[in-house]
C-alpha cells in the first residue's frame, strides 16, 4: 500500500460522515494493497491476522458502507462470490479502470486502456452514463496453457473423437483473445 493510502481514505470517511475505525482502516487497507480483487471471505481472511475477532459479517457490513461512500467498488458480475477493490481515487489501482476477467479460475487483473476510457453508448435508453466499465472474458495465461496442453494431449492421445470434442469447444472461442474457454 502506498503512503498515505490510509489518510486519504481517512479524510473520504469524515468527509461523509463515516466514523475512522481500526475495522475500516484494516478492510480498507487490506484492499489498497492487494491487486487481486479478493472476496468477503479472503479479505476476512487476511484482516483477521491484524483484527483476530473481527467477523465476516462485519466485514460485509463494511465493505457496504464503503460502497456507499465511493471508497470500494465490487468488481464484475461473472462470479457467484463478490470481489472488491479500493476505488478511492489515487488508491488501489490510482483510479477507473477496466478488467480482464479469466473465465475459468476467476482471476481478476486490471485493465489500463485510453480506447475504453473514451467510449461512448449509442444508445444510452435515457441513462445518464457516468462511467463506462469494460470487462474482458477469456483465458489468463496459465489456464490458456493448461487448456492447449489438455488438447494437444486429446488429439494425440484420442484420434477422431477428440477432434468433435475440440471443434464444440471452438464453438465458444472468445472473438477478442481467440482463446478457447
Ligand atoms: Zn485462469
Ligand atoms: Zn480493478
Amino acid at each position: 500500500m502506498k503512503r498515505g493510502d490510509l489518510d486519504l481514505f481517512a479524510a473520504h470517511c469524515r468527509q461523509h460522515g463515516l466514523s475512522v475505525t481500526h475495522q475500516r482502516l484494516a478492510i480498507f487497507g487490506a484492499l489498497a494493497s492487494s491487486r487481486e480483487h479478493p472476496s468477503a471471505e479472503q479479505l476476512h481472511r487476511a484482516v483477521q491476522r491484524k483484527l483476530p475477532t473481527l467477523s465476516l459479517a462485519t466485514v460485509y457490513k463494511n465493505l457496504e458502507a464503503l460502497k456507499k461512500i465511493g471508497a470500494v467498488s465490487d468488481v464484475n458480475a461473472l462470479h457467484d462470490q463478490g470481489r472488491y477493490e479500493a476505488s478511492l481515487n489515487g488508491t488501489g489501482a490510482g483510479g477507473p479502470h477496466h478488467h480482464l476477467v479469466c473465465t475459468s479460475c476467476k482471476r481478476v487483473r486490471d485493465l489500463h486502456d485510453p480506447a475504453f476510457d473514451k467510449l461512448v453508448l449509442r444508445d444510452p435508453q435515457g441513462f445518464a452514463v457516468h462511467s463506462v466499465r469494460v470487462q474482458a472474458e477469456g483465458l489468463c495465461p496459465d489456464c490458456g496453457a493448461r487448456e492447449r496442453a489438455l488438447a494437444a494431449r486429446r488429439t494425440a492421445g484420442m484420434g477422431r473423437g477428440a477432434d468433435v470434442r475440440t471443434h464444440t469447444k471452438q464453438e465458444r472461442t472468445s472473438p477478442r483473445t481467440g482463446v478457447l474457454r
